[in-house]
């Protein structure tokens, strides 16, 4: 327990593994800003995870340090800053990590994911709570946030599922972006936090076949997973082309060779949804021609849109997480969950600072 006016955060001091549990002033909200006292954050295999290793792609944080992520998470609104309207303290809330102008032509439009005018430090490009170096993480007991951030939990929903709720929230962008009608057939490729969310939400859109595809080190975990959640089959990725092709697939894994599957496994005139990210510096050569040849569709998605979250949050009470939240640690034991998350456990991985 930190001292009076101090709170607990989890930060990255110096380059190299690891991170440091250590003190920092609680954070007096500002104009138009929240303060949420983080009951429940999630470690993102794709951001936390790589940064905590000090894989390379991070390294360009070194002239940042200390840096406090955290970007997934869900709480209790604690102090309302000047100019906020309509949150008092004490509602429980999940965040839009993203941060957005809320007045150039994307946000007029709901789509405040692809803001032209908050630039920042993150791989897209765009300002987020918890990835750029301006904006602290929630890997703390308080982080500030706007207020236009905040998203009130349903009845029913604890913290641990909210913090999957952004997630979640990408799987339903994926099915809505498409031309997913009720009772078609779906695959997906890549079984963690992504693929998992489109599963949930293709299942509740009404699909009548869902395929989930996963590499061998999904066999153990996250493919049984995949069948608890209602995917009607499971594969594995070596297994090849689907022997009879689907009307939307969505690619969920950021793996070449979950590409090349799509491309050979989505019947003509089909939908192709792009979820996954390719990393690494030569990118993926996508067959433009085949596309044409047989009129694919594709559609990217990044991140989640202001229906989607209306979408989601009407959804939540009704869907059972918790197959896909937990194992779950306190932040103090952040070395143990850091660890489970290396070690592919469970989806994902929470810490309770
Ligand atoms: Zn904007």
């Amino acid at each position: 327990m930190a001292a009076e006016n101090q709170m607990t955060v989890l930060e990255k001091r110096e380059a190299g593994e690891g991170m440091t549990l250590g003190e920092r002033p609680v954070p007096t909200p500002g104009e138009g800003e929240v303060r949420i006292a983080v009951k429940s954050v999630g470690i993102d295999g794709g951001v936390e995870g790589p940064f905590y290793r000090w894989e390379e792609s991070y390294h360009r944080y070194e002239p940042h340090l200390p840096q406090v992520f955290g970007h997934e998470f869900a709480g209790v609104v604690d102090a309302v800053g000047p100019g906020v309207d309509g949150w008092s303290g004490g509602e429980r809330v999940a965040v839009e990590p993203r941060i957005s102008c809320g007045r150039c032509r994307n946000c007029r439009d709901g789509r405040s994911n692809l803001c032209t005018e908050e630039t920042g430090f993150s791989p897209h490009g765009r300002k987020a709570i918890g990835i750029d170096t301006e904006v602290p993480g929630a890997l703390a007991e308080y982080v500030n946030v706007p207020a236009r951030n905040l998203y009130e939990l349903p009845e029913g929903v604890t913290f641990d599922e909210g913090v999957f709720l952004e997630l979640l929230a990408i799987g339903v962008h994926g099915i809505d972006v498409s031309s997913f009608g009720v009772g078609d057939r779906v695959a997906i490729t890549g079984p963690g936090s992504a693929g998992l969310s489109a599963l949930i939400a293709a299942r509740e859109a009404g699909a009548s076949e869902i395929v989930m595809i996963g590499a061998d080190v999904d066999e153990g975990t996250r493919l049984p997973i995949a069948r608890e959640m209602g995917a009607t089959s499971t594969r594995n990725v070596a297994d090849g082309p689907l022997d009879d092709p689907v009307d939307v697939f969505l690619e969920a894994s950021g793996h070449e060779s979950a590409l090349h599957l799509a491309e050979s496994s989505i019947r003509p005139g089909g939908d192709h949804v792009q979820i996954g990210v390719y990393h690494g510096a030569d990118g993926v050569s996508v067959d433009f021609n085949g596309l044409v040849n047989e009129e694919i569709t594709v559609h990217p998605v990044n991140a989640r849109r202001e229906s989607d979250w209306r979408r989601t949050l009407a959804m939540a009470p009704s869907v059972d997480l918790s197959p896909v939240v937990g194992p779950a640690f306190d932040m103090t034991d952040y070395e143990d969950g850091f660890a489970a998350e290396a070690a592919r456990e469970g989806v994902k991985v929470v810490l309770h600072p």
